[in-house]
């Protein structure tokens, strides 16, 4: 499933091609159901720029337009010399690059968890206010982790990870490691996080972002790929998630258990 280590690195991949002119757009039959908002069309329109916030890709056709893509389960973007011809290839941009070369954007979603929106501006920001934080970015803190549990002092710490208005960019896989990594047990109330449980989990999200970011992503049972269709590396780098036995302490038997309704891993002597 991608989080925001596998969508940054799609991120990082489609933007040396832009800008890009697009000529045409093929739609699947079955595209109507991802695409949730259609206030403009991006043929004829010229991409160029491309970001991120949390796990949702932000495609800016000029100033004003924007297409926000959410992966979902199993979504991604292929960049080609040649039309893209996987299964499951749902939205496809024939476009052209500045020195004329032919490029395929498509976009490839096997269960069709994700959505699409193409948005003026006004939509796109009101889309936008939903997401917290991006926990790349210098806005996320120790202070800010520290306040959002105060103000939710009944979830537990690792599915509170998970939720997107608070922490854009955690997934399940991130939200176990961070846990890990700051030596948190993932059930614990947001109630008994301290200023300095806050601290650890702020330098434990820089820990897991550099190991997964700088290697690719990383793939699971979702289908992960990037924009070439490759699987990423950051899978060697996990200490808890997956794992028989805890990387951190190389010796105790990782806990999995089922924490609403996610598979969430832990290790009883690392983490309290
Ligand atoms: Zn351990």
């Amino acid at each position: 499933m991608p989080e925001l280590p596998e969508v940054e690195t799609i991120k990082n991949q489609i933007a040396p091609h832009l800008p890009l002119k697009v000529k045409s757009v093929a739609y699947s039959d079955v595209s109507g159901s991802l695409i949730k908002d259609k206030e403009f069309s991006p043929k004829g329109k010229e991409l160029t720029g491309i970001e991120r916030q949390g796990k949702v890709l932000l495609f800016k056709f000029g100033p004003e337009l924007i297409t926000i893509s959410g992966l979902g389960m199993s979504g991604g973007w292929r960049v080609s010399p040649t039309k893209v011809k996987e299964k499951h290839t749902h939205v496809q941009l024939s476009c052209e690059k500045e020195n004329g070369e032919k490029i395929f954007l498509a976009y490839v979603d096997p269960r069709r968890f994700g959505n699409l929106h193409f948005f003026k501006p006004e939509g796109a920001a009101k889309w936008l206010t939903r997401l917290g934080a991006d926990v790349s970015k210098p806005e996320f803190t120790p202070q800010y982790i520290y306040e959002r549990c105060q103000k939710h002092p009944g979830k537990v710490i690792k599915a509170f990870l998970l939720e997107q208005n608070h922490f854009a960019g955690v997934g399940n896989y991130m939200a176990s490691e961070i846990c890990a990594h700051a030596g948190v047990l993932p059930d614990r109330l947001n109630s008994t996080i301290t200023n300095e449980d806050a601290k650890k989990l702020w330098q434990a999200t820089q820990i897991v972002l550099e190991g997964t970011v700088s290697t690719g992503g990383t793939t699971f049972s979702g289908g992960y790929k990037d924009t070439t269709g490759s699987q990423g590396e950051g899978v060697k780098n996990l200490v808890v998630f997956y794992q028989e036995v805890c990387r951190l302490c190389d010796r105790t038997k990782v806990i999995k258990t089922i924490l609403k309704g996610r598979g969430t891993y832990h290790c009883p002597r690392c983490q309290k």
